[in-house]
């Protein structure tokens, strides 16, 4: 099995869920695949530059394995690197694409391959663009395209395959994860500020800065739905977890944004949201983490920043469980939606106004 996001019948992405590896022999992929297919993603052929048929494609939507039909990358991260191969600088989920140290041009280059079937996709090279600085180079033979309007004909039976089942792992392994704070370069924040709209379209704009996640954390796993979390009584705060490289964005920073991102003086509300889902609360996943929300605090209210008291409460993060997927993104795929429109965008233009040095360049 490998644990890899893959599309439900609406054409959403989720995950992780558990799949079964793809495993066929020699003859039954060349009696599925076309010789070029197969040379290239069974052989570890390559096509040759400016010919393969996806590398001019502009149309939004997901490139997926042409071998077993695995999501691997999305329209949103391609870009034009002039080398003649469809270039992308990240997977559409990491876990979908693997990696294995390729030794056979004599320098060391590293291969990625799909991670259901081992496909042969092409190579990753650290020459890419922000905000990854990698250019995952692929064989237009090794992928097949769908556009954004058919992602549910992409949809896997492993998405539903005893969905309760795949759900529940999925919530338990990202809030496993959530529970380190630092996992290698990449450091995870979780932050209530009211509606999660809002919060998430104010910091998806800031350089290093790699995913904002809308979801639920205070509350048990069995209540942690938008249904539930709006009748106010489940413990639970809309929350966005941001997961941000240290390097580039330190965690005191994405505090100062954090509370000018909302106003952290209102008690279990945000303007005319109320409940004690609304309210202001920093759920630190480190002894440092809390250390230093303490002191902003401690700063902000030094100097009268605010006209009346602080109420931020600080929890320690026992559990993250990410929201629904049709919450995800929600200010970039409603933009007219009149909430949308009135609060969440001017808060995510203030944040841009106020810290033009942290917004990402080119955004
Ligand atoms: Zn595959």
């Amino acid at each position: 099995m490998v644990r890899v996001f893959v599309f439900d019948a609406q054409g959403q992405l989720v995950g992780p869920v558990e799949s079964p590896r793809v495993e066929l022999s020699d003859n039954q992929w060349q009696q599925r695949l076309t010789p070029a297919q197969y040379r290239i993603a069974r052989n570890k052929g390559t096509e040759r530059p400016f010919c393969g048929t996806l590398l001019d494609n502009k149309q939004h939507g997901v490139y997926s394995c042409v071998c077993c039909g695995l999501p691997l990358f999305s329209s949103d991260s391609k870009f034009n690197s002039g080398t003649g191969w469809p270039s992308f600088f990240q997977p559409i989920a990491s876990g979908n694409v693997a990696e294995h140290p390729d030794f056979e041009h004599g320098n060391v280059r590293v291969e990625i391959l799909c991670a259901r079937c081992d496909g042969h996709l092409g190579h990753v090279f650290p020459d890419g663009p922000d905000p990854t600085g990698l250019r995952f180079c692929l064989n237009s033979e090794s992928l097949v395209f769908t556009p954004n309007d058919k992602l549910a004909t992409l949809a896997d039976h492993s998405a539903e395959g005893g969905s309760d089942k795949g759900h529940e792992h999925a919530k338990q392994a990202q809030s496993a994860s959530a529970g380190a704070a630092v996992i290698g370069s990449v450091a995870a924040a979780v932050f209530a500020g009211g509606c999660f709209w809002c919060t998430e379209a104010a910091f998806e704009q800031l350089e290093g800065v790699s995913d904002v996640e809308s979801g639920y954390a205070g509350g048990t796993k069995q209540t942690a739905n938008y249904e539930r979390v709006g009748r106010g009584d489940t413990g639970h705060a809309e929350v966005i977890r941001i997961t941000y490289d240290p390097k580039t964005i330190t965690f005191d920073r994405l505090l100062d944004v954090f509370f000018d991102a909302h106003d952290p003086t209102q008690l279990n509300r945000q303007g005319n949201d109320v409940g004690t889902q609304y309210r202001s609360a920093i759920f630190y996943s480190s002894p440092d983490q809390q250390r230093s929300a303490q002191e902003k605090i401690g700063q902000l209210t030094a100097a009268k920043a605010f006209p009346r008291p602080i109420v931020t409460t600080l929890e320690p993060l026992e559990a993250y469980y990410p929201a629904e997927a049709y919450h995800q993104d929600y200010a970039r795929q409603n933009p007219d939606q009149p909430y949308v429109r009135h609060h969440s965008l001017p808060k995510a233009c203030q944040i841009r106004e106020r810290y033009p040095e942290l917004i990402r360049k080119g955004k």
